[in-house]
């Protein structure tokens, strides 16, 4: 396994920057401009280097909310919709407004957590990314606030960014925070939180202390930064927790100097097929295996066969993306199902041999092909 250099960053040529709302918004709502500029300046400079750039901003709900006057970030979700609805527009007027005398035209991407799940409209939205990409356009990506409710929702931009990292073939994912990276324990809290300058596994130690969220208008947190750079990191991009609120911190991370915390990848880069399997369907069944099985799929990269298979939970067709779990109930993989929930609990614990004897018909030996599977590595 080829370990990641930080010197490596220095070679990206796609990259995916998310800034928060904390950059963007004072406490009201307030948008910093001077702060959008430095970001659309450091922006533009690896723009001109020929680097493909792709921003995921956050900050529509927050402008919305200081453009309506309100008091603080709306409870309800139609009035969430409604303040990113007002602020999305305002954002991209600003967004344009700076980058446009650079000479860069900006293209707005609003995208629910639907259009990664049907592998259709997956494809659909990568397809038009590329070609944003070769029309050498930045797009701007925003989660579709407006009409996204609780089902249909990423939640926060910094899932939405590890998961457009994903669909764009990013080879470099930028968080931009008001924090210089990952740190020990909060350092607004705390006078001896000691920031860490890589982190090659997340460990249960980290996902616990990464919790607090730190501004009345932003949504994530530390918590869901981690949640990116598990996805992200196990798709093979590196992730990069810098701080947003000092201009250069772009250009520096790109020359490979030590800037925030890396998130060290830990394996070359998925297909992008594998990552949607793992990443962006829906998990719609589950099905427990036995360990010769799991061994088989862990070690020795084998399809799953049902005779390995020890129960089926879940009602799901040929097709669907289904979780598999070992004895002891740790989720080991995802894979497309050759097969129906129904079918799978009368054939699991038989040899393939034996399928057409019990079901009428044999469309596959396997209720996984290996290429339609992903390990779960940091599970
Ligand atoms: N999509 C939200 C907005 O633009 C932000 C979500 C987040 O900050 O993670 O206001």
């Amino acid at each position: 396994m080829a370990v990641f250099q930080r010197a490596k960053i220095k070679q990206a040529r796609r990259i995916v920057v998310k800034v928060g709302t904390k950059i963007l918004c004072g406490n009201k709502g307030q948008l910093n401009l001077q702060r959008m500029e430095n970001l659309v300046d450091d922006l533009a400079a690896l723009w001109e280097k020929g680097l493909d750039v792709i921003l995921v901003s956050s900050g529509a709900i927050g402008a919305g909310v200081g453009r309506l006057g309100l008091a603080r970030k709306p409870r309800t979700i139609p009035e969430k919709q409604a303040a990113a609805a007002v602020g999305q527009g305002i954002l991209m007027q600003h967004y344009e407004s700076f980058f446009s005398p650079r000479g860069i035209t900006v293209a707005q991407v609003l995208l629910t957590r639907e259009d990664i799940n049907h592998r259709e409209r997956y494809l659909n939205a990568r397809h038009t990314l590329q070609a944003l990409m070769r029309f050498r356009a930045v797009p701007i990506v925003n989660e579709n606030d407006t009409v996204a409710v609780e089902e249909i929702r990423f939640g926060d931009n910094d899932t939405l960014a590890a998961l457009v990292a994903c669909l764009a073939d990013a080879d470099l994912l930028v968080l931009l925070t008001d924090l210089d990276g990952y740190y020990t324990v909060d350092p607004h809290q705390h006078e001896n939180a000691q920031l860490i300058k890589e982190i090659a596994e997340i460990t249960p130690e980290i996902e616990t202390s990464a919790g607090g969220c730190g501004s009345d208008l932003a949504t994530g947190g530390m918590e869901t930064k981690i949640q990116a750079a598990k996805i992200s990191m196990q798709a093979g991009i590196p992730l990069v927790i810098a701080n947003g609120m000092k201009k250069g911190t772009l250009s520096a991370l790109l020359q490979g100097d030590s800037v925030g915390t890396l998130f060290i990848p830990q394996e070359d880069r998925m297909q992008a097929r594998k990552l949607w399997i793992a990443f962006g369907s829906p998990v719609q069944g589950r099905v427990v295996v036995d360990e010769g099985a799991a061994a088989a799929l862990l070690k020795k990269g084998k399809s799953l066969l049902p005779s390995g298979v020890v129960s089926v939970e879940g009602n799901f067709s040929a097709g669907n993306v289904i979780s598999i779990v070992d004895p002891s109930g740790k989720e080991i993989a995802r894979g497309i199902s050759n097969y129906t929930s129904s079918a799978l609990q009368l054939i699991k614990g038989h040899k393939s041999r034996e399928i057409k004897e019990i079901l009428g018909y044999h469309d596959y030996d396997e209720i996984v092909h290996r290429d339609n599977l992903t390990l779960v590595i940091n599970g």
